[in-house]
Parts: structure tokens; C-alpha cells; sequence
């Protein structure tokens, strides 16, 4: 393959810059052209594409966000959206596209490769640690970092004022961010998705930590769960226990990358190029016990939830 392009997509992460880096420059390293196509798969319908060069991504491994911006598509969800996509690309004579995104940008590769024969690599970048079929996405890591600043933060005023904190975190249908910065920041209670809450044994709990001289206590809550409102609303009824509620939001999703996040974006931009490179396409590539690996595409939107209920227990036993 002589030329490539990369776009990112879906919800934004911190590290998806360190790894555009690693692709523009990997690329270039392997004798190849790779343009930057900006907004998603806005970018592919509508033609919007530009060579880049290896200064193109000078001063960008510190920053959050993304330089080629990011978006959703709607046209992109329809087969005319998909196949002008593919046009475009080969009116550039493009032969590979690396999507770095969550899994709904990774179901649009897996269109673009079924629908058009358009070879492609997906790369997770997204905070919420959702995809299966890798120990961890781009952006996560930085993303509990943020939630554990955000919480001890917190736990200053909550412990002030005698308050029990519920904070809502983001992670969509996955209970990791609010799992590991549960563990990493030593709070009392994690609510997941993956784990059924049992809001009377949570009181239950409340109040006997508060009747042992207790006052604060943090619960994290994943937004797969519900809204931190509705947890405080459940529990007021089953205890004296007085409540603040917190949203992150969007707070989670930006902000320098981490050293891991840098790391891993790096080794999976070098990964993809290299498959790309070596004619393996229509893979996603990720880490597993921290070797790189690469499976197929559709196998990587269908693997099996992959939550730790062990270290989920460890959480609970310290918090205890
Ligand atoms: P995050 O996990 O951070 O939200 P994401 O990649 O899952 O990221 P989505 O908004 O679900 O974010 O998807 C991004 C884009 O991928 C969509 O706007 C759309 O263009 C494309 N896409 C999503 N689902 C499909 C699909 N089933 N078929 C084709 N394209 C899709």
C-alpha cells in the first residue's frame, strides 16, 4: 500500500492526537502518503481530505481533543453515504483508511470494508474502555486520572460538611471508569452496570458506616446505571443520610493525555500502519496483558463483555 488515509471518529479522546502522530509519521517512515481526513466520515462523503507531512503533527502528542476534529455522520449510516465515501477515496487512489473511534465508528470500517471493499484498520479511541476485545481503549486511562482529581476534590468538601457524594461518570454501558477510579480513589460504593445495585443493602451500609462516626462517604455511580439524581432519589427514602450529587460530564473527556494513553495510542498507530503495510486489512488492532494484538474487525464488535468482577470485588473488600 503507497497511500493511506486517517480519520478519527465518534466521541473525542485524549490520546487519539498521539496517535494520529504515530501513524503520519510511521507511515511516512514506511514510504507511504497518509491523508488526514477531517471530521469522521464527514470528511470521506465530502471530500475533505489533506496530504500531511511529518511536521503536520509537530506538538500535538500533550494535547486532548483531536487535530483532524471529529464527528457523527448521518449520511455515512446509509449505503449512498458509505459508497460516495469509497469513491472519493479511490479518486485519491487511496487503498487504506486507519478509523480511530468507539464502536460505532468501527461498525462504519466494517460497512465501508463490506459495503465498498474499502480495506481499513480500527483503532479504539474512546474513554468508556467499551470494546471488548481490548484491555483498554485510548483514552481511558487519562479519563479515571480526570475522575480521581475530581474526587479528591470532592471529598474535601464532603468531608467538611458531613456529606455523602454521588458522583455520575461517564463509560456508557461499561462500569470501568467508574470502576477503576472507585478503586484508585478509595471511594465507598461503585454502582456498574455489569453489577445489579441493591439500593437497600447500599443504605443499609450508609447508615451503619454514619452510625460508626462516618460522615462522608464518596459512591460512584456509572451513567449505565442511571443519572446520580435518581441513585440519590432511591436512597433518601432509606436513610437520614444527607446527599450532593456531581455530574463530570464532558470534563472526562478532555485534557492531557496520560503516559500510558501516549504509549498505547503510539503502539497501536505503529500496529495499524504495519498491518496496512503487510496487505492485513479489515482488522482492529488493541492490547491484551499488554501485547499488542489485532483481531478481526466484526469479531472485535462482537467479542464478549469483558468487565473484571474480581478486581470489582477487590474494590469493594478495600472500600469496606
Ligand atoms: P464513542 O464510543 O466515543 O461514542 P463511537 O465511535 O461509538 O464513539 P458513534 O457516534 O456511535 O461514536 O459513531 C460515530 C460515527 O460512526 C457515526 O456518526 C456514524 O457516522 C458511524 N456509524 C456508527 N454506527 C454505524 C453503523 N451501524 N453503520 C455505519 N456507520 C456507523
Amino acid at each position: 500500500m503507497r497511500r493511506i488515509a486517517v480519520l478519527t471518529s465518534g466521541g473525542d479522546a485524549p490520546g487519539m492526537n498521539a496517535c494520529i502522530r504515530s501513524v503520519v509519521r510511521y507511515a511516512i517512515y514506511c514510504g507511504m502518503s497518509v491523508y488526514g481526513v477531517d471530521r469522521g466520515f464527514n470528511g470521506l462523503v465530502n471530500d475533505n481530505l489533506q496530504l500531511m507531512e511529518r511536521r503536520s503533527v509537530s506538538d500535538i502528542i500533550q494535547r486532548g481533543g483531536t487535530i483532524l476534529k471529529t464527528a457523527r455522520c448521518m449520511e455515512f449510516l446509509t449505503e449512498e453515504g458509505q459508497k460516495e465515501a469509497a469513491r472519493v477515496l479511490r479518486e485519491h487512489d487511496i487503498q487504506g483508511v486507519v478509523v480511530i473511534g468507539g464502536d460505532g465508528s468501527f461498525r462504519g470500517a466494517r460497512d465501508l470494508a463490506q459495503n465498498c471493499g474499502v480495506p481499513v484498520i480500527g483503532v479504539p479511541g474512546t474513554i468508556d474502555n467499551d470494546l471488548n476485545y481490548t484491555d483498554y481503549t485510548i483514552g481511558f486511562d487519562t479519563a479515571v486520572n480526570t475522575v480521581l482529581s475530581a474526587i479528591n476534590n470532592l471529598r474535601d468538601t464532603m468531608t467538611s460538611h458531613d456529606r455523602v457524594s454521588i458522583i455520575e461518570v461517564m463509560g456508557r454501558n461499561c462500569g470501568d471508569i467508574a470502576m477503576y477510579a472507585g478503586l484508585a480513589g478509595g471511594c465507598e460504593y461503585m454502582l456498574v452496570p455489569e453489577v445489579e445495585p441493591d439500593y437497600q443493602a447500599l443504605a443499609h451500609k450508609l447508615n451503619q458506616s454514619n452510625r460508626k462516626g462516618k460522615t462522608s462517604d464518596i459512591i460512584l455511580v456509572a451513567e449505565g446505571v442511571g443519572t446520580a439524581d435518581m441513585v440519590k432519589e432511591k436512597l433518601e427514602g432509606l436513610t437520614d443520610v444527607s446527599f450532593r450529587t456531581t455530574v463530570l460530564g464532558h470534563i472526562q473527556r478532555g485534557g492531557m493525555p496520560t503516559m500510558q494513553d501516549r504509549v498505547l495510542a503510539s503502539r497501536l498507530g505503529v500496529k495499524a500502519v504495519d498491518l496496512l503495510k503487510k496487505g492485513i486489512v479489515n482488522r482492529a488492532v488493541g492490547i491484551r496483558q499488554n501485547e499488542v494484538i489485532d483481531v478481526d474487525l466484526t469479531d472485535a464488535l462482537t467479542a464478549e463483555k469483558n468487565f473484571d468482577y474480581s478486581l470489582y470485588n477487590v474494590a469493594n473488600v478495600l472500600s469496606l
